[in-house]
């Protein structure tokens, strides 16, 4: 926890909702480590991880570029004062009237993965930029991507030329190796890939210009994560060895990598009890849970360190559940989580690094729980 923060909490009144609290000077530093470790790559901050107003426009003024999912975080991108040419409409999926939306506000670059949407972005966004979307397979990340964006590499090339012959400008390629990734090989083998579509396509008389190395840098969780000077490097040399001395231009889309460890959530211990006499794990019930922000829990798969004003004591594993009406709402039971025998109901617990895909994820009034708070500081 930063000291903003925690002098932040000590004046929050006591009887207040779960919050979240995000320090600009962390996301400030992480800017500057990204732009350090990756000098002549563009950051294109993927919004959807935390669209704060307050964010855009820290980095809006450090120079930072957009990628965007919808017409909404277009705007919110526009009224934090970056100009249209720093975004790109990077959703595979788009209406069209979407599409012509974005391109009336002069967005002239958008991400494509097969012919029909390359259509789309041909009628509505006449002569712009696309870049085509390809597979990866998520190996080595926490939250994978899957099978939902990109197309196969082999058929990159046709929905590229497919653009090219519609009179859009065939860009690039882009890939997502899934988010929290922590092997830095990840890029090598996507790089790959799209080294070899490049080749293609100069033999069908296209020259691609740009590779979108997309997201994926982490968060700090409960284990060490590399640095992102590693990646950094990792990704110069993956670039050397595919594309040699013609090193295309990147950009890269980081999310939670830019947000995730600037902030923490501040819930409440609702209720702590037992199943039966027998049940040697207990039940925490916080006052937050998968619908009020803590949506990536779902499987297990982030697994968030939680701080606790009893830190020090004997810990005994606990089954942690939010406070909604909807079974689903367990955070963390297929493997307990160890927190202190003499945690209470009322105590406050700090859950960390929740800066980015929080807010977002929040609904709306299920069980007529407000969407969780959220202070930029
Ligand atoms: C969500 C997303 C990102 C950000 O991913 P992180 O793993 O949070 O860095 C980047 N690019 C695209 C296209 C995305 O959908």
């Amino acid at each position: 926890m930063t000291e903003r923060i925690r002098k932040f909490l000590t004046r929050r009144r006591r009887e207040d909702g779960p919050c979240l609290v995000l320090d600009l000077e962390v996301v400030r530093e992480n800017y500057q480590a990204f732009a350090k470790a990756l000098p002549d790559t563009r950051v294109f901050y993927a919004v959807k991880a935390n669209p704060a107003p307050e964010i855009l426009k820290l980095i809006a003024d450090m120079g930072s570029s957009f990628d965007t999912a919808s017409t909404g975080e277009i705007d919110l991108v526009l009224a934090a004062g970056a100009t249209a040419d720093r975004i790109s409409f990077g959703n595979t999926i788009k209406k069209e009237r979407d599409i012509a939306r974005a391109y009336e506000l002069g967005v002239r670059l958008f991400a494509v993965d097969c012919e029909a949407e390359v259509e789309k972005v041909a009628r509505a966004a006449p002569g712009s930029r696309v870049f085509c979307r390809i597979l990866c397979d998520g190996t080595g990340a926490e939250w994978p991507l899957s099978r939902k964006f990109g197309c196969a590499p082999e058929m990159a090339p046709r929905v590229l030329e497919h653009a090219h012959r519609l009179g859009l400008v065939a860009h690039g390629i882009s890939f997502h190796v899934g988010s929290q990734q922590n092997d830095v090989k990840a890029w090598d083998r996507a790089l790959a890939t799209a080294g070899a579509i490049f080749r293609d396509m100069s033999e069908r008389g296209i020259n691609l210009q740009m590779v979108n190395l997309g997201g994926g840098f982490p968060a700090k969780y409960l284990k060490e994560v590399p640095k992102v000077q590693v990646y950094g490097r990792a990704i110069f040399k993956a670039l050397r060895k595919h594309f040699g001395n013609r090193i295309p231009e990147t950009i890269i889309e980081p999310g939670r990598g830019l947000v995730g460890d600037a902030g923490m959530i501040e819930a409440e211990v609702v209720l702590i009890s037992k199943k039966s006499d027998e049940d040697d794990v207990r039940w925490v019930y916080l006052d937050i849970g998968k619908f009020g922000g803590l949506a990536e829990t779902m499987e297990e798969a982030i697994r968030y360190p939680i701080r606790t004003p009893r830190d020090g004591d004997a810990t005994t594993p606990c089954i942690i559940a939010g406070p909604t009406c909807d079974s689903a709402d367990v955070l963390y039971e297929k493997t307990p989580y160890p927190l202190p025998i003499s945690l209470a109901i009322g105590d406050k617990v700090l859950i960390e690094a929740c800066g980015a895909y929080t807010t977002t994820y929040s609904s709306v009034a299920f069980n007529g729980f407000p969407p969780l708070k959220s202070y930029v500081i």
